[in-house]
């Protein structure tokens, strides 16, 4: 199990510097964020223990059942899941640093709420639905300024950047015009020079694509499998939750 996951991350490592590589891009730029949904506190433990230190839950009960195990190892923690109003309360609780998932308005209101209450702030990323698909989370492109401009109003809501999960395709044309889409925001949004709104993380990319997103100008990737290996949820469980009615397996 341990020499697995250390194996594996050294091979992401690898594919990271390479995509840097071919990208003059510097390897440093990019930072591996390790998607743990379904994976056990002990196995993200070893991932922890061996330098890495950027995690990330889909959901606030596996966030709530690993905290008291990871609490005491450093380590920052994002959330990538749709977000429920009701369990904003959570994210603050159990130490996410960064929502990178904020999609409506109302969540972005309900965060200001709490952190105004308990005095702090939070890194957000505006989740962008880049592959145009129904069933994926996301504001819509052609909404995103607006929305930043609105979300921009919260004092305690640091904008960071932008997230979006490509379109799950062979494709790699298909999959990269995905992620020119959220570079190409990001872009316009810098030049709208909008106060409180910071535009420098771009998170894209995943196991299977991380390669074009890094070529694309990620500074994220968010790996699950590669490293830990396949699951056993459909990912559409995580991330169709509540528009499709699937159902907890
Ligand atoms: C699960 C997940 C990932 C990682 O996906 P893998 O294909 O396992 O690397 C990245 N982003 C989000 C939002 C996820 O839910």
């Amino acid at each position: 199990m341990k020499e697995d996951i250390l194996h594996n991350l050294a091979t992401i490592n690898d594919r990271i510097k390479s995509a840097c590589e071919k990208s003059g891009r510097n390897t440093g730029e990019v930072k591996l964020l390790l998607a743990t949904k379904t994976v056990s506190a002990e196995r993200i433990k070893i991932a922890l223990d061996h330098g890495q230190t950027l995690i990330a839950e889909n959901k606030v009960q596996e966030l709530k059942e690993k905290y008291e195990a990871l609490k005491d190892i450093p380590h920052e923690n994002h959330f990538i899941g749709h977000l429920q109003t009701n369990k904003v309360k959570d994210i603050l609780k159990y130490n996410v640093t960064c929502v990178q998932s904020l999609d409506r308005l109302d969540l972005a209101e309900k965060l200001h709420q709490r952190l105004s209450a308990e005095n702090r702030t939070m890194e957000v990323l505006i989740q962008v639905n880049t592959s145009n698909e129904e069933s994926k989370f996301g504001i819509d492109p052609a909404d995103a300024i607006e929305f930043t401009r609105k979300v921009s109003t919260f004092p305690t809501l640091k904008i960071k950047g932008l997230m979006t999960i490509g379109l799950f395709s062979a494709e790699t044309e298909k999959v990269r015009k995905c992620f020119k889409i959220l570079k190409n925001l990001q872009q316009e949004i810098i030049r709208e020079n909008i106060p409180n709104v910071e535009m420098t993380e771009l998170s894209m990319g995943m196991s299977g694509d991380l390669e074009t997103a890094i070529e694309e100008g990620a500074t994220i990737v968010r790996v699950g499998t590669a490293v830990f290996g396949a699951r056993i949820y459909p990912d559409s469980y995580y991330w169709d939750e509540g528009k499709n009615n699937i159902e907890k397996p």
